[in-house]
């Protein structure tokens, strides 16, 4: 299949497992123009991300998924930090609040969650010795097909 800017949401982040937005060039565009004076698409380069950590890593020179997946680790638990650090709440003291205080502590909880499940699932592929190409073969709708 061929990848284009429409169908990339197919796919998701190499880093933290959201939906894809963007592609992230492994060998940043910058470095790679200036030793080859030209961009490519070629899935040995790049992989899906999603636009958070694309723009995170931007033009950082690591070259391997598992030192870019590292780092997406690190940013996302310092960035995210007073959100983490959100205790849990049991239903009986979620039920002596407020239904609009019940709703805000129950929305950040679900933020938290998303977040701690990101931070993971970068951790796991930081693990894995993968290549870019590998990374397009990663997602549920390669398998669903
Ligand atoms: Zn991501």
């Amino acid at each position: 299949m061929k990848v284009t800017t429409r169908n990339i949401d197919l796919f998701d982040c190499t880093y933290c497992g959201l939906m894809a937005e963007a592609r992230d060039h492994v060998i940043p565009v910058s470095y790679e123009y200036a030793s080859r004076k030209c961009a490519t698409w070629d899935s040995t380069e790049v992989v899906p991300a999603c636009s958070e950590c694309n723009g995170l890593l931007s033009s950082r020179w690591m070259p391997t998924i598992r030192e870019r997946a590292e780092f997406i680790a690190g940013r996302l638990k310092a960035r995210y930090k007073k959100l983490l650090s959100i205790p849990d709440w049991s239903e009986a003291e979620l039920k002596t609040m407020g239904r609009f205080l019940r709703k805000g502590i129950t929305a950040n909880l679900k933020k938290r969650d998303l977040v701690s499940a990101r931070i993971e699932y970068a951790e796991s592929t930081a693990l894995m010795n993968i290549s870019p190409e590998d990374c397009w073969d990663r997602t549920p709708s390669t398998y669903a097909a």
